[in-house]
């Protein structure tokens, strides 16, 4: 059996489909600009959504390094006892720290629901919750998008869906548990950056933030009572069994939550209303309301990126089966760093692009 040959099949058929990936490596020059190659780019793309992964109180954090193994060995630091008391007093409730959202929504729904639970879980969920599932002993229902199920023990959902920029009505998943995946609304939305839940209302039973978008560092926590998270660290195996999140990033992660303030959510709100209005005066079509802006441009969706990257705005199309084919997109990201000018331009070379 040769191996390399079955993948170059697998790989030529992707190409053939237009689902081959390729990495493009970044050079940022600031938040909201980058060097590819000899090009300069605005970018439309980052979860940086505050502006904070260019701050350079979040950038000297970094400086302390990694943290050498597992929270449960030798990799605990005072920086992250620090960061989940820090989480605590800003949320209110418990937290675990972990390395990445994909691992806190693994070790979140592989270990915290058991073979006796049925899960409903939204349809447009993301990679890392399906995933959860698909390691949990429970059984899962899909539901359709926003909707509610009174066959189900438990809800999984997104607050702020991050292909869609759309937030459910949370209050619908009240008469049962409640997890909510808050990755791309925390720091943003919300009293005190604290959610769509708490803006909402909705205490969930659990509650998953990450620290790579708004928080500008890296990493996740888990919001939830102290007997789940007790049972996290000892059997969540994506937090046992894998290095602690670096000291670096804890420190990053504790500045980044600190920094997120009123004034970089309202310049997020008021870059996310000019882009929104603009999308709107183009006649394109959009869903949701929030500084993720989803175009629905479907196999037009490649040119239109390659076109606005001629034009210098790095928006790369979103395709199968990140969402379903024929609703593939430009996924707009704004950040309160973006300036108007920046905004405005971007519309127009839209414009042009989509013509
Ligand atoms: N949840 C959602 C909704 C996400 O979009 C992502 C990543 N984009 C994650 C979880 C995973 O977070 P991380 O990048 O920290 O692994």
């Amino acid at each position: 059996m040769n191996l390399d040959s079955r993948w170059s099949e697998r790989l030529a058929a992707l190409e053939e489909r237009g689902l081959r990936r390729n990495l493009q490596a970044l050079e940022m020059c600031g938040p909201t600009q980058a060097r590819i190659g000899n090009q300069d780019v605005h970018v439309f793309s980052s979860n940086d959504y505050l502006g904070l992964a260019f701050h350079p109180d979040v950038q000297a954090a970094w400086a302390s390094g990694g943290s050498g193994s597992s929270r449960l060995i030798a990799g605990t630091r005072p920086a992250h006892l620090e960061l989940e008391l820090a989480l605590e007093e800003h949320f209110g409730r418990p937290a675990l720290v972990f390395s990445s959202g994909y691992q806190a929504n693994l070790a979140v729904l592989s270990t915290l629901l058991d073979a006796k639970t049925c899960v409903g879980s939204d349809r447009l969920n993301h990679a890392s919750l399906i995933d959860g599932l698909r390691l949990s002993a429970c059984s899962v229902d899909i539901l359709d998008h926003g909707q509610a199920s009174g066959d189900v023990d438990v809800h999984v959902v997104e607050s702020l869906y991050s292909m869609d920029g759309d937030s459910p009505d949370l209050t619908i998943y009240s008469e049962k548990p409640l997890i909510v995946d808050e990755a791309h609304a925390v720091g943003c939305v919300g009293p005190k950056g604290c959610g769509v839940a708490a803006s909402q209302n909705v205490v969930p039973d659990i509650l998953v933030g990450t620290f790579g978008k708004a928080y500008g560092a890296a990493g996740a926590f888990v919001l939830c009572s102290e007997t789940a998270k007790a049972l996290l660290v000892s059997m969540g195996r994506s937090f046992v069994y894998s290095t602690a999140l670096a000291d670096g990033a804890a420190r990053a992660a504790l500045i980044g939550l600190r920094l997120a303030d009123d004034a970089r959510r309202e310049a997020l709100v008021n870059n996310t209303n000019r882009f929104r209005s603009g999308i709107a005066r183009l006649g394109l079509k959009t869903t949701g309301s929030a500084h993720i802006v989803p175009v629905v441009l479907g196999a037009d969706t490649m040119s239109a990126a390659n076109a606005l990257l001629d034009e210098g705005f790095f928006v790369p199309g979103i395709r199968f089966p990140t969402v379903e084919s024929g609703q593939e997109r430009l996924r707009f990201s704004l950040s309160s760093a973006h300036s108007f000018k920046q905004i405005d331009a971007a519309l127009e070379a839209l414009a042009r692009c989509c013509r």
